[in-house]
């Protein structure tokens, strides 16, 4: 039996029997892992108010060997991060920052990187909502810690590093020049996109921008994120009703901010 006591941040809940909760938790040295809360659904007492989305937990857990179940013994509030529910868009990109966490960390991927990050993006959303890049940034990190960053240097059959126009080819996961041969799922950017998803990638931030590269480089990352985890993620549809009824709003307004 493996008894661990560690901070952890709550990525997904789901009701189990009668009573209690099925918890997805990323802890900060275990990584990711599946613990039942028994009866935290019955008793408000035992785990008064932690157990909420986006908190910040220190936890005490035991591993029973149950089909990688652990069992949560303890657990106290560190952060409960409150402030993101004051924004209904914020509360949209945490779901969907942590949706996106629980999708790209395997369990028993033990690596305290995707904590200190997950933690630091939730202290960042407690003053309102991540702007299109921030988002695109969170997505390349992510497919940067998985393993399956894209592959932006260079062209990956001649090494040049400048060209007038690329192609990023799926199969390969990066950029080709068109003097290259290139496989048939590839996707075609201008030197500006593929600036920018350098930019991006470096960490840079406050680069010029236009909304038409904007949407193909997040095209771009959603069709890498899917691939990678094989199914879309439920909270992007959440982001795009949002977005259309921000349209919605503006267009009945008049107003074109
Ligand atoms: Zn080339």
């Amino acid at each position: 039996m493996r008894r661990i006591s560690e901070a952890a941040v709550l990525l997904q809940r789901f009701p189990m029997g009668e009573s209690d909760w099925r918890l997805i938790l990323l802890c900060q040295h275990t990584g990711k892992i599946s613990a039942v809360a028994p009866g935290a659904r019955r008793s408000k007492k035992r785990f008064a108010g932690v157990l909420d989305l986006f908190c910040e937990l220190d936890l005490v857990a035991v591993d029973r060997g149950r089909g990688g179940l652990w069992r949560l013994e303890e657990a106290k509030l560190i952060q409960a991060h409150t402030k993101i529910r004051e924004d209904l868009v914020a509360i949209a990109h945490a779901g969907y920052v942590t949706e996106l966490v629980d999708a790209m960390v395997r369990e028993g991927q033990e690596d305290p990187e995707p904590y200190a990050f997950l933690c630091s993006l939730l202290t960042r959303l407690e003053q309102g909502p991540l702007t299109g890049l921030d988002l695109r940034r969170v997505e390349l990190q992510m497919l940067e810690q998985a393993g399956v960053a894209p592959a932006l240097e260079n062209c990956l059959a001649c090494g040049t590093r400048q060209a007038k126009s690329w192609a990023f080819d799926h199969e390969q996961g990066g950029l080709v020049c068109p003097a290259c041969p290139k496989g048939p799922h590839r996707e075609e950017l201008g030197q500006a996109e593929v600036d920018l998803l350098r930019g991006l990638q470096a960490g840079r931030s406050g680069m010029a921008d236009s909304k038409a590269n904007q949407a193909l480089i997040r095209r771009l990352l959603i069709r890498l994120i899917d691939a990678q985890i094989g199914r879309p993620l439920k909270a992007r549809e959440f982001l795009r009703q949002l977005a259309r009824s921000k349209e919605h709003a503006r267009t009945r307004t008049g107003g074109s901010q």
